[in-house]
């Protein structure tokens, strides 16, 4: 078998038999397909990414099978790239020197659920964890809006937040990942377990340093959620009723995400449900605090157009609110016109609706807001996640600065890099656990500018650069 990506010159045919008796997935158009996600979001990382891919994938359905890939993939110096759901939106899944994609669907055992807990292996699907914690009184604390194809493990390695952040805070803060099982790749490969805070040297690591084969997180109990819209006027006012919903104390919550009435016109699927032309609250509340919160939306100015319960929901047809918020309203308009894109961009004060408003002046119409609040160390924090119509890079980086004379903070949804986006820096905790779990450097290559810098250090000495 040839190679796809022609970046690695290994006996593909020969690595497949090997991985005997591992499943695996050597038709090219569908090794093609596995290497991709949702990189096109960006027109800067579809140029530069869509004609990335990997040789092989592997399927496997336990941890055994697991540990066989890393084995063979170390012993012939392939690279490896792990795979959930794949829909990452930075390319984190995409094969950048080709070699072995493990998809981790196979893996999908929910292992344990507790009082206030789940473990489950790395490759379930979020929508059949969240379906069996339902069944016994419980929900994850957060969970991104692709639930249906994302996989747990491939949250905690590639995501950050989601529906629940609002209430439990990000996944990173203490105690919401509660345990992480990982393998090494060597010649052996061995089991870490990360437990409190140090699961931090592993989440969000894109796949560098580690396999995770097994997620406990925590959980929280399970109302019955209604799934609210409702509109106002001003972008201003609902982005104001967005906070005071994130505030109050009478009203609990799960979402609160605020949308441009723009953004709206590219949602048919609410035509007939809500008022033309006006701007968006997407909430998710629990049934015991709607009168409240219909007192709250009364009270900031905005009229409450749809309620419904999961049942109701499905009986009218209508997908669930939160296909509606996070990365899912970018996806809404992706739908319908190609040409646009996103950022990234944190609010200084999530409290200030006078900034959000007069930076949404400063912008120009090729730049359409769209708010998500959260908790962060038990603050209330604001994010945008603008549409944004692209023209140019230049144009791109141009609104990035405007953000930032407005005192936002720009985290870039354009580059391939861990470096950029989320973290910003490089992790320097992350790349010593990289030297020790994966010392050759096969896991996601390319991905981190800083390993080429630190790959000939010790873990010890990669970790001071940390302290320094
Ligand atoms: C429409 C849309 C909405 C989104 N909403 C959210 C949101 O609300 N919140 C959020 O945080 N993100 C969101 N995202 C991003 C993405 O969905 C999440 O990060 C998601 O949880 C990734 O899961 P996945 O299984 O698809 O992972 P993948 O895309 O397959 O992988 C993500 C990264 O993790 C690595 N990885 C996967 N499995 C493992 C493993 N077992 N061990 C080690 N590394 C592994 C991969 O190599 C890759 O680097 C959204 C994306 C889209 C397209």
């Amino acid at each position: 078998m040839t190679s796809i990506s022609g970046k690695t010159d290994l006996d593909w045919g020969a690595f497949a038999q090997a991985l005997a008796p591992v499943e695996v997935i050597d038709e090219p158009v569908l090794v093609k397909k596995r290497s991709r996600d949702f990189f096109w979001y960006s027109p800067i990382l579809n140029a530069e990414l869509r004609r990335s891919f990997g040789d092989l994938v592997a399927l496997p359905k336990t941890r055994d099978e697991m540990a066989h890939c890393l084995k063979l993939a170390y012993q012939a110096d392939a690279p490896v790239v792990l795979r959930g759901g794949g829909t990452g939106n930075y390319g984190q899944a995409v094969p950048l020197q080709g070699g072995l994609i493990i998809e981790t669907t196979g893996m999908n055992k929910i292992l344990e659920i507790g009082d206030g807990f789940v473990r489950a292996e790395a490759g379930a699907l979020m929508i059949d964890v969240n379906a069996a914690l339902n069944e016994q009184g419980w929900e994850m604390a957060m969970f991104p809006s692709t639930q249906d194809i994302a996989t747990i493990g491939g949250f905690i390695a590639g995501g950050s937040a989601g529906i629940g952040s609002i209430a439990n805070g990000v996944l990173r803060e203490p105690g919401n990942i509660l345990q992480l099982k990982a393998l090494s790749v060597e010649e052996e490969p061995q089991e870490y377990v990360f437990e409190g805070q140090d699961v931090l040297q592993i989440h969000h690591a894109w796949g560098l340093n580690g396999v995770i084969t097994e997620v406990t997180l925590r959980t929280v109990p399970h109302p019955d959620w209604i799934g609210c819209m409702a509109t106002f006027d001003s972008y201003r006012d609902c982005y104001a009723a967005g906070y005071a919903l994130a505030t109050a104390d009478n009203v609990g919550r799960k979402l609160a995400s605020t949308v441009d009435a723009r953004i709206v016109e590219y949602f048919p699927r609410l035509k007939g449900h809500l008022r033309e032309g006006k701007h968006l609250l997407v909430a998710l509340v629990p049934a015991g605090d709607m009168d409240a919160f219909r007192a709250l939306i009364e009270a900031q100015g905005g009229h409450l157009d749809l309620a419904m319960n999961d049942a109701e929901r499905e009986a009218a047809k209508l997908p669930h609110v939160f296909e509606f918020a996070y990365n899912h309203t970018t996806l809404q308009v992706l739908k319908a016109d190609r040409s646009a894109t996103y950022q990234q961009i944190g609010v200084p004060d999530a409290s200030d609706a006078d900034l959000v408003a007069k930076v949404g002046q400063a912008l120009g119409d090729d730049v359409w807001q769209h708010h998500e609040f959260s908790l962060l160390e038990g603050e209330v924090v604001a994010f945008d996640l603008p549409i944004i119509w692209y023209s140019t890079e230049e144009r791109l980086r141009e609104i990035g600065r405007i953000y930032e004379a407005h005192g936002h903070g720009v985290y870039d949804a354009h580059s391939y890099h861990v470096e950029s986006g989320g973290l910003k820096t490089a992790d320097f905790l992350h790349l010593a656990w990289k030297k020790r779990l994966d010392p050759k450097g096969l896991l996601n290559p390319g991905k981190s500018r800083a390993w080429d810098m630190v790959k000939d250090l010790s873990p010890e000495e990669i970790e001071a650069k940390a302290a320094g």
